[in-house]
């Protein structure tokens, strides 16, 4: 895979896939990590003289239509607020309209093109499609690791018709792989697992695929009580995956096989369904392993919170994805916090991934206490799980 350093970028038109599929709210950006996270790739692509850069990226899921309010123009007025230059738009991502402002750009300037998923060619990794795209730039650049695991024309397709000089990775999307493949290589022992969130199944690839090199699991968050079930505790009310049960035995059977130890949350704060802001005032501590019958675990309890401190305080290498509980509601983002300020103050290599886990450092502000926040939900699990994703495959050779 060539870098961003090893592309010929001098006086030539760089077409850059970049993940700017950001939250919206009102129609404006939410959230701009996602954009500022690719400043310095572009900002090192306009350094070359005589670059111009246009930008590729997806917003939203339109159906394969154009959508108004998943229009790039909002993303494109806030690059251009933190770039700190104007950026270009049009009103298309293929066709006239995209080929007459990618030609017009003059040097150091910036186009982004319209929403690519606006054409159903582009999940659909449609060869024409793909060619319509690549006729924009002359050297392709990858820097969406966010959507390096999805096999579509702006990721695949269109590095698929270049040679191998005229396509490399943004300095994003190498470091994410660097970081990660680090995980998998060399890391630092004790190499302590961290996980939470609601889905068993979403992640129970990467914790089959890790167990053979962590030496700790921690698992809280509504997973948590599917483990817990599958040990033959009573769960109560609790978020409870009936399919992922059995995978979660042979998973704990597996980890007892290699003596990797799985913390489960052995104390936990439970409130009766549903639940929202009013269950939330009646919420209880439970002093036990097993949760009683009405009520459900929304939040692991300091007994556990203090356990998982424990180990990730005297671990060598901390990955940690998945919130610890219902964190979208105040009262029940203790335990997610508690274990945000473990993994800041651990003297190990962190890293950690998941919207949840990223927006609890975020509101601490401890996320610069991170050794590597990664952008890419998915495309981290994938990785992790040590498959090749489709987009940084289509970057090599
Ligand atoms: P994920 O996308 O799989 O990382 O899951 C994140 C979601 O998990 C968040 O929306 C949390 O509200 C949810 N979650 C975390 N803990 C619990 C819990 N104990 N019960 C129900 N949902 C939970």
């Amino acid at each position: 895979m060539r870098t961003l350093g090893e592309l010929e970028l001098r006086e030539r038109t760089v077409l850059m896939r970049v993940d700017f599929n950001v939250p919206l709210a009102g129609g404006q950006v939410a959230d701009d990590a996602r954009i500022r996270a690719t400043l310095p790739t572009i900002r090192a692509v306009l350094d070359r003289r005589g670059a111009r850069l246009v930008l590729m990226s997806h917003l939203g899921r339109p159906s394969g239509a154009p959508e108004a309010g998943l229009r790039m123009g909002t993303v494109a007025q806030r690059l251009a607020a933190v770039l700190g230059a104007p950026v270009r738009t049009a009103a298309d991502c293929v066709g006239p309209s995209a080929e007459t402002a990618a030609a017009q750009l003059g040097a150091g300037e910036v186009l982004m093109l319209e929403n690519v998923r606006f054409h159903p060619g582009e999940q659909a990794n449609d060869g024409r499609f793909a060619a319509r795209l690549a006729k924009l730039g002359q050297v392709y650049v990858n820097d969406a690791f966010g959507a390096a695991h999805r096999a579509h024309a702006s990721t695949v397709g269109v590095p698929a018709l270049l040679p191998a000089h005229a396509k490399g990775a943004g300095l994003l999307l190498q470091r994410e792989v660097e970081e990660l493949g680090g995980l998998l290589a060399r890391p630092a022992a004790p190499f302590v697992l961290v996980v939470g969130g609601a889905k068993v199944s979403s992640k129970i690839g990467v914790l089959r695929s890790l167990l053979e090199r962590v030496d700790a699991i921690l698992i809280g968050g509504g997973m948590a009580y599917t483990f817990l079930a599958a040990q033959g505790a009573a769960v109560g009310a609790s978020l409870k995956e009936e399919d992922a049960v059995r995978p979660a035995a042979q998973l704990l059977d597996a980890a007892a096989a290699r003596r990797v130890p799985v913390l489960l949350p052995d104390d936990h704060l439970a409130a009766i369904p549903p639940i929202d802001t009013a269950a939330a005032r009646r919420a209880v501590a439970v002093a036990a392993r097993e949760i009683p019958d009405r009520l459900a675990g929304v939040d692991i309890g300091p007994r556990t919170a203090c356990a998982f401190g424990e180990r990730i305080a005297s671990a060598g290498t901390v990955l940690w994805n998945g919130p610890m509980g219902v964190t979208e509601i105040d009262r029940f983002r203790g335990g997610t916090q508690a274990v945000a300020q473990a993994v800041v103050d651990s003297p190990a290599h962190t890293v950690v991934g998941g919207g949840d886990s990223v927006a609890a450092l975020q509101a601490l502000g401890i996320v610069a206490g991170i050794d590597h926040v990664s952008t890419g939900g998915g495309a981290s699990l994938e990785l992790l799980e040590g498959r090749t994703l489709p987009g940084v495959a289509a970057l090599c050779g």
